[in-house]
């Protein structure tokens, strides 16, 4: 991927004492493969390239900083640009209730962003509504109308015999009745591009007058994605973009060439199927990402939201003086739970590497487990899981109902998360500490 890839070109510059036209020439060359390994739009790859080949070679000098990394910052800086620079936010109508249309084709992800931004919204203290106005297809009423239900947000009932424009209108009304000021409208979307389409949309978005006209596309799609939201927007200049599935295996091409390839903002991720699994766009972050710097500010954000503070402060102090038991580690474990998995969180730091994520493998499932095999511990085994040896293995695995191999893993898991946090404290992440969910 274009991180690991970014990674062992920055390596190599890293070694040089002082950059020459030609190693420069070198990286740049590297970088430009990744990009459009990573399926970034050629001529997009070409303009960052020798934006960052400008700068580079010429003015910026910087005391503080060798040649190498150097030029990784302007790389960071350049990509951050590339991509819009600063996180553009939601558009809100200033009377009224404003009207956010979800346009895309279908399987883009535009029922589920339509929940995700529900969840989003309501978090932000906003009282969504959700619209179906797919009415060609009973089964897509019903699918929003089910998540509705089940987040406990009003949903309008559009019936397959109304027309989409028509639901919009008498929906804007039953949302004013109810209190809600946020109609969250999720169109017909189609297999491919067509021209009916797109005269449905555009008479919806000429009758509501929405504040946001937002177009749904799936990352894993790569340059269509791109294309595809330059063809929406043709028609109906849309306000901005999500890119969803950004969690699957999405090279990363799409996120960083759509702004630039159509002016337009993209402002949102989806990062799973759960309605929690929505991310602000943060150009600056996706940038550090991509650059396998960590996105450690959506960490810490996450952390923040999750762990309480002072009781982070006081595992902090454990980890320090080596009193992490395995007590903690299930409390945290619970915690950590919330914030979806723990793999995902961890990929986002900074250096850590992904063997080490491979062995922290630890979903839902196996969750329970673990709360099963900690529990049949005796507290000194908790406190002191060295003396864990064969015997008390055999015996602690038969009290929680699993083996002796699950056991292994959890202390594995265990001893694993103690050499990362030591790791981390030892590199001087002093933001980070006290945040750490482990
Ligand atoms: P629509 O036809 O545009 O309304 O698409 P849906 O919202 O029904 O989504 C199509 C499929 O993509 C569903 O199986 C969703 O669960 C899945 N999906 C949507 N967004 C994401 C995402 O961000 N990540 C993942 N992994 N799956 C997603
Ligand atoms: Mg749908």
């Amino acid at each position: 991927n274009l991180s690991d890839r970014l990674d062992s070109v920055f390596k190599k510059l890293k070694g040089h004492g002082t950059l020459t036209e030609n190693n420069i020439e070198d990286g740049l060359k590297q970088v430009r493969l990744a990009l459009l390994e990573a399926d970034v739009n050629y001529k997009v790859a070409k303009n960052v390239i020798s934006d960052i080949k400008a700068r580079a070679l010429g003015q910026e000098v910087m005391q503080s900083l060798t040649p190498g990394q150097q030029v990784i910052k302007i790389v960071n800086e350049e990509f951050t640009k590339m991509m819009g620079s600063t996180h553009q936010e939601l558009n809100f109508s200033a009377t009224g209730a404003t009207a956010i249309m979800l346009v895309g084709l279908q399987g883009s992800g535009k029922t589920t962003t339509a929940g995700k931004l529900a969840h989003f919204l309501r978090k932000n203290g906003r009282k969504p509504y959700l619209v179906p106005v797919d009415v060609y297809r009973p089964a897509a009423i019903d699918q929003l109308t089910k998540l509705g239900k089940q987040m406990d947000v009003p949903v309008f009932a559009s019936t397959t015999d109304m027309k989409p424009l028509k639901i919009c209108q008498e929906a804007k009304l039953a949302a004013r009745d109810l209190g809600c000021d946020t109609l969250l409208i999720d169109t017909a979307g189609r297999l491919h591009l067509d021209d009916a389409l797109m005269a449905e949309l555009e008479a919806i978005k000429t009758g509501i007058n929405p504040a946001e006209t937002l177009l749904v596309a799936d990352a894993m799609t790569g340059q269509d994605a791109v294309n595809i939201a330059g063809e929406f927007d043709k028609r109906l200049d849309i306000s901005g973009f999500v890119l969803t599935k950004m969690d699957g295996d999405a090279r990363g091409g799409a996120a960083l060439s759509i702004k630039a390839v159509t002016g337009k903002p993209l402002k949102f991720i989806g990062v799973g199927e759960k309605t929690t699994a929505l991310e602000p766009f943060h150009p600056d972050r996706m940038a550090s990402r991509i650059l396998g710097m960590g996105d450690t500010l959506s960490f810490i954000e996450k952390a923040v939201e999750a762990v309480d503070r002072k009781e982070a402060q006081d595992l902090e102090k454990k980890f320090r003086k080596n009193q992490f038991t395995l007590d903690d580690f299930k409390n945290q474990m619970q915690q950590v739970r919330n914030m979806g998995s723990i793999k995902d969180l961890l990929g986002m730091l900074p250096g850590v590497n992904k063997k080490m994520l491979k062995d922290l493998n630890i979903n839902d499932k196996e969750f329970t487990k673990i709360e099963a095999i900690i529990n049949s511990m005796t507290p000194e085994e908790r406190a002191k899981h060295a003396i864990i040896k064969a015997s008390r293995k055999k015996r602690i695995a038969l009290g929680s109902g699993t083996s002796v191999q699950d056991v292994n893993k959890l202390l594995k898991s265990y001893t694993q998360s103690m050499k990362m946090m030591k790791k981390f404290n030892k590199g001087g992440m002093k933001n980070l500490r006290g945040m750490l969910p482990f």
